[in-house]
């Protein structure tokens, strides 16, 4: 499932790639992912032209000039892949986008994801109320964040609408590298742990980006990132060991979630 990481990368390639393009022609194939209907996908994008391109936690932002903008969340393993001139997309396309210079690009969603169209003044929910970018933040106000929050650390930070960008992927890392157990109370974290957290989740973001992004997703032009398993301590190691106390490494059910944990690094309480 893409994660901050992956869409800062697509986001940055989809900038060099497609600013100022005129869309010609707009191919809809699963409609339920829409938030108003077909036609008005085909009245507003066809004739206008690409301004910015950035990405907002899990989200993709295609801001066009004229005042509309698509907003495009990926869901759990989906797509969004560069079309070369005269090339067609593939089969499994749930919608595509075709530039008048006949490139263009396609997006494929497998279980669920949003394609939505809004004008840029218009209120979206859905990312109106997500919480701050991780990589903007000071130590400070992520402090602040945790504060009177109640309810155990790895389901805070995986809640969009508290921080946004951060999923099962990276965040085992981030908790093993700040040697926190994810069902710790946010109440029970000291002041040293908190920073640690904050130094983690910077780092370990910023470190999948500068490879990147992950090895198990694919990029704008279909290609893999370099962070995988050589990056990543104890994730996907069940039964192997701990790097830094030789530990057995455990896996664990954490809500609807499986993560994996050093059980002697990674205290419980
Ligand atoms: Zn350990």
């Amino acid at each position: 499932m893409p994660e901050l990481p992956e869409m800062v990368i697509i986001a940055k390639q989809m900038n060099q790639t497609l600013i100022g393009k005129v869309v010609k022609d707009v191919s809809i194939f699963q409609p339920k992912c829409l938030n108003r209907p077909a036609k008005d996908y085909q009245k507003f994008l066809p004739g206008v032209q690409t301004e910015r391109i950035s990405s907002l936690g899990k989200w993709i932002r295609i801001d066009f000039h004229g005042g509309m903008r698509l907003l495009i969340n990926l869901g759990m393993g989906g797509e969004i892949v560069f079309l070369k001139r005269n090339q067609n997309f593939p089969d499994k396309t749930k919608f595509a986008l075709q530039f008048r210079d006949r490139t263009g690009f396609f997006v494929t969603l497998w279980w669920f994801g949003y394609i939505h169209l809004v004008r840029k003044d218009e209120n979206h929910p859905m990312t109106d109320t997500l919480g701050p970018d991780p990589l903007s933040l000071t130590c400070e106000s992520f402090i602040k964040l945790l504060e009177n929050r109640r309810g155990e650390i790895k389901s805070f930070l995986l809640n969009q609408k508290r921080i946004r960008g951060i999923g099962n992927f990276y965040i085992q890392e981030i908790l093993f590298r700040a040697r926190i157990h994810p069902r710790r109370e946010i109440g029970s974290l000291t002041q040293y742990e908190m920073k640690s957290l904050f130094k983690m989740i910077q780092t370990v973001l910023n470190e999948s980006i500068s490879l990147g992004s992950s090895s198990y997703e694919l990029d704008f032009f279909g290609e893999k990132g370099q962070y995988g398993l050589n990056q990543i301590s104890i994730g996907y190691r069940e039964g192997g060991s701990c790097p830094i106390c030789q530990s057995q490494i455990e896996k664990i059910r954490t809500g609807s979630t499986a993560q994996f944990i050093c059980p002697v690094c990674q205290k419980s309480i």
